[in-house]
């Protein structure tokens, strides 16, 4: 963890479980939606229990003070694309494997997460999808939380149903025309967890499973698509309501040939996942997808994979080998393979562009939230949320986590 333990004063109580209260004495809250100064927050049972100005908050007994003076506490960080963390891929589904990326991505101040699978046959992905249901399910509740860690909140399928054109490193093999009927079978052994799918509407039968996973719940993203304007557009008509890595594995924008990013960038009902990791996306056309967007529908993504909080080597991603160098992670033939990117660090690029901080947070906090439908309880700084926390130091390095009540320092 990054960050100066010098700076603040912590009682080595509160890194206790989360039934220990919490006083969390704060120069700035941001919530983001509101921001209080010189403030207090308590913590009681792995939830925010109150937060005002000192005097109008009262202390739980027994609660363990921490001090963040010159600090700002934010929510943590929501991530809705990410594959792996510390050595570890999602799709090897055992309580071990995702034990290890939930805490190591907590390490980072991502807080919750949308466990993303990649393209593989249909029956390893179902294996994948029963093992992260079955850890899904088996989460303690806020009150009950014991581990730091993030919470799983739910499955986003990346693949099968994309496009050969743009499949990036997905393997070709494995990937399939939209069948309604596979969808179905992924639900199954997802036992509901699934939250959203990454489609190409391009391809015949995207149209029905558009209109299969909306009435199902589940958020369907544009994404590994060669789709012109017109097929983005009727997809988007159809229920698709998210632009899955946009500008990456997507048909380029043309002038005469605007394609699925400018039927994206056109329409606020659509949110943009953006890898703010300086690599994927050029820093211009990041400023015109904000400033053609607006701050309110982007969304911050890690696209995180198992090499996240790890040096470089040799990785894998699903079923197929990835070198990272200088934390830069590519296939053998030299694609970009996801990345290491952590949303602390993209939080920090994003200021870098020029984005305001309070906005920046609302991107990797409150959006994807919104986006999944947890904006209560999740990404958020309110009165019975979960007490999801992250501490900056003026300069957005990490002073501090807290996940469900669990941490601190
Ligand atoms: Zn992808």
């Amino acid at each position: 963890m990054q960050g100066s333990p010098l700076f603040f004063a912590v009682s080595s109580s509160s890194m206790g479980d989360a039934m220990t209260a919490t006083a969390i004495y704060a120069s700035r809250i941001l919530a983001p939606q509101e921001e209080y100064t010189d403030c207090v927050m308590t913590v009681e049972d792995g939830r925010i229990s109150a937060i005002g100005h000192r005097d109008e908050v009262h202390i739980p007994p027994g609660a363990a003070d921490y001090v963040a003076s010159g600090l700002t506490v934010i929510p943590g960080f929501v991530d809705v694309h990410i594959h792996g963390a510390g050595g570890r891929d999602v799709m090897e589904a055992t309580p071990e494997a995702l034990d290890k990326i939930t805490s190591t991505v907590a390490r980072f101040g991502t807080t919750s997460m949308v466990a993303t699978t990649v393209t593989a046959p249909v029956d390893v992905t179902c294996k994948s999808l029963e093992g992260i249901a079955k850890y899904i399910r088996a989460q303690k509740p806020a009150a009950e939380r014991d581990r730091f860690a993030a919470e799983i909140l739910g499955i986003h399928l990346e693949g099968p149903f994309i496009a050969h054109a743009r499949r990036g490193v997905h393997p070709p093999e494995s990937i399939a025309a939209p069948s309604v009927a596979v969808f179905k079978q992924f639900l199954e052994a997802a036992d509901g967890t699934v939250k959203m799918i990454t489609i190409a509407p391009e391809i015949p039968g995207a149209i029905d499973l558009i209109h299969a996973a909306t009435s199902e719940g589940v958020v369907v993203g544009l994404g590994h698509t060669d789709a012109t304007f017109e097929q983005a557009r009727a997809a988007i008509d159809a229920g698709a309501r998210h632009g899955v890595h946009v500008y990456n594995a997507m048909r380029p924008f043309n002038h005469r040939d605007p394609g699925v990013i400018a039927a994206i960038l056109t329409d606020s009902e659509v949110t943009a996942e953006i890898i703010a990791d300086g690599v994927h996306v050029a820093a211009p056309a990041l400023q015109v997808l904000l400033g053609t967007k607006g701050f309110d529908t982007v969304i911050a993504i890690s696209d995180g994979i198992s090499a996240t909080g790890m040096p470089d080597g040799k990785y894998r991603l699903g079923e197929f080998e990835v070198n990272v160098s200088k934390g830069v992670a590519r296939s053998a033939e030299g694609n970009l393979a996801g990345s290491t990117l952590t949303l602390d660090r993209a939080l920090r690029n994003l200021v870098g562009l020029g984005v305001p901080f309070v906005d920046a947070v609302r991107m990797a906090t409150i959006l994807p939230a919104r986006r999944l439908g947890v904006a209560g309880k999740k990404g958020i700084i309110v009165v019975g949320a979960d007490a999801d926390l992250v501490v900056l130091t003026p300069e957005m390095k990490l002073a501090g986590i807290m996940t469900c009540g669990v941490g601190l320092s």
